[in-house]
Parts: structure tokens; C-alpha cells; sequence
């Protein structure tokens, strides 16, 4: 007998060959007998029950009946011709019809006798009626009680079934890859974690989720399958953190020097809230212990992130270094800048600005002063990674909306400095912990979980089409008090145009009820070059304008606190996260603000969903878990790099609990043995060295 391993290709298992191994490996990525292997069932029928004929429901998949065939007659004639059978049970009697293999059924099939018969129903006139239904012969002494396991049902393609590949046909595939390497496929996990978590045998568990008993059979090959995938995800994200640290030194920010001592006393406005507090001892801590930092500050819109970054940055001043913030649009960029110098006032520290759109002379003066060391401070955009700007001694870097930018220019960020600089990553979309544990693994995470002390809730609405005139009346009651509005529309990416047709038709009506002179629109959408938006955002901000209207370009960072309330249009069109985004720009200052969700009436179930959860509350945290829930990760930022997509068992929404387990396990691993040196992590080490065995979702599907 031929040696067969996992990495044997799937063309020499019994009964695939040349042509089949192909359309497997192009219909299904399937190549080796590992990739079979894990081609797992989407589900399963149940074949461990009987059903009674009044029971069956035509929404039914297939069911398993055990009755007397009382009735076999031939109908029809030439290509029309079919079997038509009764079976009967005590509750009543179901149509059994066949179009092929006529002769032969009407042949071996007895009528009289007692059948397990197993099929799909469907209501055809009115009458309940099963096609082609699998039919066995009840033989009592034999004690064959049907076929006693959940069979298992495999995706395949058109082109498959066509080659008999069909659910059954892989499934007859699987059984014979069982056989020919059930016994060698070897063991992922060390016993002693297997042990401790109580996991059957890894192939036990392969064996079992293809052709499981019964139901609990399944749940404990499921729960060991979802141990692997997110065991050995959480194993690679922690050992990229584990040598990051031992790696890479990180500059020590001994003292707490005259820069932070003298805003902290004489120009922070407010008291900091305790997470504020919090957070800076955290990266205290961290910038002083001797390794980089990399550190992901997550915080509701409007939680203080800023000043937290600041006061960060001036840590690093008064130690001799130089800091960056880095945000991903010009606007926020500004917006940054402006907030920041008010912030520091005159005297504290030098900054500048640095964009897209900077003047070649004051950029050559920015370049100049970042290398001589008289800047301490650099605010910019994406202009910050180019290769020209270099700095003295950069110790500092803040990356806002963190999202926006990929791994790849973290690097590039470290590279500007000979000992990589400390990494503080600020995202305003809180992501559920799971999600964070898995994205952004490497990362330490802080979290401000407080917003600054005297905000009012912000009082949220769903109103539909038929009650707009109360929308304009609450937009005229807080115009009176001096506040400003935003109306934001959708942002329609299949059509530009419709887009902005529905912005049109929203401004025509709007410049109707709020005339000129008595009232002023700012109009910004994405066919507006980044001059022209920022005009028009400067005369909302200035307050020369009442009334912001715009497509989602404000979706991010923009601060005005005296606008008071949000209207979204089309609410029904925004994901929940960028509908607490875009309620995040108002409830900055101490008014009572206002969210208003306008939508038609016609919402999908998940559409009403989004726009409850939105009514009931404002926590940014509740709204990412229910948006996990809603969408599952692959929508959310990040997860594309990650291999949370890969996952085929494990959900991030429902398996929070397991993947802390394992994450602690992963942590107290290295923990106990940094370098896997240990005879009893020998599999481990093997694994992260050779990434062979075991992890067939790695492999890019
Ligand atoms: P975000 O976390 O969204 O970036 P910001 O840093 O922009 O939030 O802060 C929002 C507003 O709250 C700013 O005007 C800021 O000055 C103010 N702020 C921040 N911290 C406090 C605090 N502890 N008390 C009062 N106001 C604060
Ligand atoms: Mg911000």
C-alpha cells in the first residue's frame, strides 16, 4: 500500500484521480489530503431520530420516516413514466415518487413490507410528497434502527456534481481518506494542555466533526477544532509580542521634567478623568521599563484622547525627545494642530504642521528644524512617512484612528528612529475585546471608559419620513439657542451620482425651510477638493454657518462643540459603527444634544436592529459587540490581515470566553518558557517554525 501523509496530493486518494484531483483543487482549493480533510461540513442531517408523517413540514431538510410501503404503481409513459409509492405510518400516509431507476425500484421494492425511509418533503397540490427518497428495508431481528449518525452534508460546486462530487460523493471521499491516514495524523497540541482543557485527541476530533455519532460527539470534536484555531493564532500573535519585547529597547523617559509639569499646572483646562489618568500611568509604566511600547488607546468619541497624547508627547520632550501625531486626513490634521496649540498655548513647546498641502519653502523649514532638534512636536498626515522627514530623536509616535492606516506604515514610522520609538494608537471605533485580542494581539491595550465629567447623554430618535416636520421644528428650537445642526447623508459608493442627487434633493428642501439671510448652509461632499471642504468646515466652525450638510466626510475627528444635534438621513444605509461615529461630532459641550435617525419605513430586520441599539444606548462598546453580532468580524476594520477570516469553527462573537482561556494559557506559556525550550512545547516550537502540520486554514483559500 502506497504511503500516504497529509501533504500526499489529492489526486492519489482512492477514488479521485487526474481529472477529479484538478476540479477539486480549482473548484475547492482542495490539493493535498489535508486540504480534504479540513473541508469540513456546513452541517448536518439529522439521521439519529424517526419522525411521524404528521410531524413532517415541508420547511423540513430532510427527515427519517419508518413505515409500511402500502401502495407501488408505475404512472405515465416513455420519459414521463414514474413510481409512485404510499407510505403509511399510524398518523397518517405520504407520498413516495421516483423518476429514475423506475424499473429497478419497482423491482426490489416490496410492497407489504416495512421501510426507514429518508428524504425531503415538499407540499406539492396541497399534498405532501417526498422525491427520490432513500429506502431500507426494516428488519427487526437485525436491530437496524436507520443510519444512526448525523450525516454530515459537504458545499460543492456545479461543475463538481457533475463529476458525481456532490455532497455524497466527497463524503464517500472523506470515508476513504479516513481510512487510508486516520492513524497518522498527528497530534497539534502537547498532552499536557490537551489534559488541562479537556480535548479529545486532534484526530478524534477530524474523525468525529466528518461523521459524528451524535450531537455530543460533535460538540467535543467542535470544541477541540476551535481550541486549535484560535490556540494557534493567539500563539503567533504573542510570540511576534514576546520577541518584539525582548528585541527591541525602547528610549527611557526617566523624568517627568518642566514641559508636563507646566501644562499640567498652568494650561490643562479641566481635571482629567480618572481613565485619563489611568491611561498616562500606563504609558508612564511602559516608557520607562527599558522596551518599545506599542500600545492601542481605545476611547469613545469625545472621551479625551487627545490630551492624553499630548501630555504623552511632552513626557518625551522633557527627556529629549521629539513626537509625532499622525492622523489620516488633512482636516483631522488641522483640527489636531488647532486643538493642540490652544491646548499648550505659547512657550511649552515648538509645533508645526506638516501635510499634503504644505508649502515647498516652510516644508523645507520643517525638515530643517526636525533634524537640528528645534522642533519638538510634528502634527501631520500621511507626509510624515515619507523618506525625507527625519527627525533628531524621534521617542514618540501617535497614530489617531488607527483603522485608517495599515501595519505597514506603523513600520515605516518605527524606522525613523535608531531605537524604535514608543507607538501609541488611538482608535475612536471600540472594537469588542475578542475582536482586539485577535486584530490588534500584539498591542497592549488602554482603554478610556469615561467620558469628561458634566456631559449629558446624548437624547437619541428614530423618526420616519411622515414625522420630518418635527425634525425641522427641533432643528429651528436649537438654531434659536444659537446651537449649529449636521445633516448627514449616505454615502452611496455603487453610484457617485445618485449620491449626489440625494444630496441635492436634501439641500433644496433644506435652503427652502431655512432661508437666507436668516440662515447659512456649509456644504461639503467628496467632489469638493480638500480647500474648498476646509472653507466650508472653517465657517461652521467659526459659526458663520448654522447648518453643516454633508456626505460622510466628517464621519471622522471633527470638533465643534457648539453644534447640538445629528441628523443622519437614510439611517437605515449607515453600519452601527459609523452611526456612533457620526453621533460622536455632537454632545461635546454641556448642552442637552440631539442624535436624530431618519429612515423609511421600510427597514430590514438587521436595519432595525442597528437603529434600536442606537435609540437604547450610547456606550461605544455595547454598539461594537452588537455590531460583531450583527455582521460577524470580516466586516471590521483590520481583519482581513489578520486571519480572524480564516477561522472556520471559532466566532469571535460567540467564543469570547474560550479565546480568553486560551490567551491566558498562550500568555502563561511564554511566560513560563519565552523560547519554547521545553521538552513538552516541543510541538509548539515546531509548529511556529514550520507551520506545517495542523493548519490547514493557513493556507490562503
Ligand atoms: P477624542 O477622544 O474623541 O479624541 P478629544 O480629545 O477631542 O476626544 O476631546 C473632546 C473634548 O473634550 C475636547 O474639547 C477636550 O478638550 C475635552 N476634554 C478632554 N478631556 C477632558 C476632561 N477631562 N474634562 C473636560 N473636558 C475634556
Ligand atoms: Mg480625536
Amino acid at each position: 500500500m502506497a504511503d500516504f501523509s497529509l501533504e500526499t496530493p489529492i489526486a492519489y486518494l482512492k477514488g479521485v484521480g487526474p481529472k477529479r484531483g484538478e476540479l477539486l483543487s480549482k473548484e475547492l482549493g482542495i490539493f493535498t489530503f489535508q486540504d480534504l480533510l479540513y473541508h469540513l461540513p456546513f452541517r448536518y442531517i439529522d439521521r439519529t431520530r424517526f419522525y411521524k408523517i404528521n410531524q413532517i413540514d415541508p420547511e423540513y431538510s430532510s427527515v427519517q420516516l419508518l413505515g409500511r410501503l402500502i401502495k407501488l404503481t408505475s404512472v405515465g409513459e416513455g420519459r414521463k413514466r414514474r413510481l409512485v409509492g404510499q407510505l403509511k405510518d399510524e398518523t397518517g400516509i405520504v407520498e413516495l415518487i421516483w423518476f429514475q431507476s423506475v424499473r429497478w425500484l419497482e423491482n426490489n421494492l416490496s410492497v407489504g413490507s416495512v421501510y426507514i425511509v429518508f428524504g425531503k418533503a415538499s407540499l406539492f397540490n396541497n399534498q405532501l410528497s417526498m422525491s427520490h427518497p432513500e429506502m431500507e428495508l426494516y428488519e427487526p431481528k437485525m436491530k437496524n434502527k436507520g443510519n444512526q449518525h448525523l450525516q454530515p452534508v459537504y458545499s460543492s460546486t456545479e461543475k463538481l456534481k457533475r463529476f458525481s462530487l456532490d455532497s455524497k460523493g466527497i463524503q464517500r471521499l472523506v470515508l476513504n481518506l479516513l481510512d487510508s491516514i486516520y492513524t497518522s495524523i498527528p497530534e497539534s497540541l502537547p498532552d499536557y494542555i490537551r489534559e488541562k482543557h479537556k480535548l479529545i485527541l486532534l484526530r478524534e476530533a477530524l474523525g468525529a466533526i466528518h461523521f459524528p455519532s451524535d450531537e455530543s460527539a460533535l460538540s467535543l470534536a467542535v470544541n477541540r477544532l476551535k481550541f486549535d484555531e484560535l490556540f494557534f493564532l493567539q500563539l503567533k500573535i504573542l510570540r511576534t509580542k514576546t520577541i518584539n519585547q525582548q528585541k527591541f529597547k525602547g528610549a527611557q523617559f526617566h523624568q517627568v521634567g518642566n514641559h508636563f509639569n507646566n501644562f499640567y499646572r498652568n494650561r490643562l483646562p479641566f481635571l482629567l478623568t480618572n481613565a485619563q489618568k489611568r491611561v498616562l500611568k500606563e504609558i508612564r509604566r511602559d516608557t520607562i521599563s527599558g522596551a518599545q511600547m506599542n500600545r492601542l488607546l481605545q476611547g469613545d468619541v469625545g472621551s479625551g484622547k487627545t490630551v492624553v497624547a499630548l501630555m504623552s508627547m511632552l513626557l518625551a520632550v522633557d527627556n529629549g525627545y521629539q513626537a509625532c501625531i499622525m492622523a489620516p486626513t488633512e482636516i483631522l490634521a488641522r483640527q489636531h494642530f488647532h486643538g493642540i496649540t490652544e491646548l499648550l498655548g505659547d512657550g511649552i513647546c515648538s509645533i508645526r504642521i506638516l501635510t499634503g498641502s504644505t508649502k515647498k519653502k516652510e516644508r523645507r523649514e520643517i525638515h530643517e528644524h526636525l533634524l537640528s532638534g528645534e522642533l519638538d512636536i510634528l502634527v501631520g498626515t500621511h507626509a510624515l512617512l515619507e523618506d525625507i522627514v527625519q527627525f533628531q530623536k524621534l521617542g514618540f509616535v501617535v497614530i489617531d484612528e488607527q483603522h485608517r492606516f495599515g501595519v505597514e506604515q506603523r513600520a515605516k514610522l518605527w524606522r525613523k528612529s535608531f531605537i524604535p520609538p514608543h507607538m501609541l494608537v488611538m482608535t475612536a471605533t471600540p472594537i469588542p475585546r475578542t475582536l482586539a485580542m485577535t486584530l490588534y494581539g500584539d498591542l497592549d491595550i488602554s482603554v478610556i471608559d469615561e467620558l469628561p465629567a458634566g456631559r449629558k447623554p446624548i437624547r437619541t430618535v428614530h423618526l420616519f419620513e411622515s414625522s420630518r416636520l418635527r425634525m425641522f421644528g427641533l432643528m429651528r428650537e436649537e438654531i434659536k439657542k444659537g446651537r449649529q445642526v449636521y445633516v448627514v447623508y449616505p454615502l452611496i459608493e455603487e453610484s457617485e451620482k445618485l449620491d449626489l442627487l440625494y444630496l441635492e434633493a436634501g439641500i433644496d428642501t433644506l435652503t427652502r425651510e431655512f432661508p437666507r439671510p436668516e440662515y447659512q448652509l456649509s456644504i461639503v461632499h467628496g467632489r469638493l477638493t480638500p480647500k474648498e471642504k476646509e472653507s466650508e468646515m472653517q465657517r461652521f466652525v467659526k459659526g458663520e454657518t448654522q447648518i453643516m450638510v454633508a456626505t460622510t466626510v466628517i464621519e471622522v475627528g471633527v470638533n465643534v462643540p457648539n453644534a447640538s444635534v445629528m441628523i443622519i438621513e437614510n439611517s437605515e444605509r449607515f453600519g452601527l459603527s459609523q452611526l456612533h461615529q457620526l453621533r460622536g461630532r455632537v454632545g461635546r459641550g454641556a448642552e442637552q444634544s440631539y442624535c436624530i435617525l431618519m429612515s423609511t419605513n421600510k427597514l430590514s430586520r438587521e436595519g432595525k436592529i442597528r437603529l434600536e441599539t442606537m435609540v437604547r444606548t450610547t456606550d461605544g462598546f455595547e454598539i461594537a459587540e452588537t455590531d460583531l453580532q450583527l455582521r460577524g468580524p470580516g466586516d471590521i476594520g483590520g481583519t482581513q490581515q489578520s486571519g480572524v477570516l480564516d477561522l472556520k469553527l471559532a466566532n469571535l462573537a460567540t467564543d469570547q470566553q474560550l479565546l480568553q482561556t486560551i490567551r491566558n494559557e498562550v500568555i502563561q506559556i511564554f511566560e513560563s518558557d519565552p523560547e519554547l525550550k521545553n521538552e513538552e512545547n516541543l510541538l509548539l516550537k515546531n509548529y511556529l517554525n514550520q507551520k506545517i502540520i495542523g493548519i490547514a486554514w493557513e493556507k490562503i483559500s
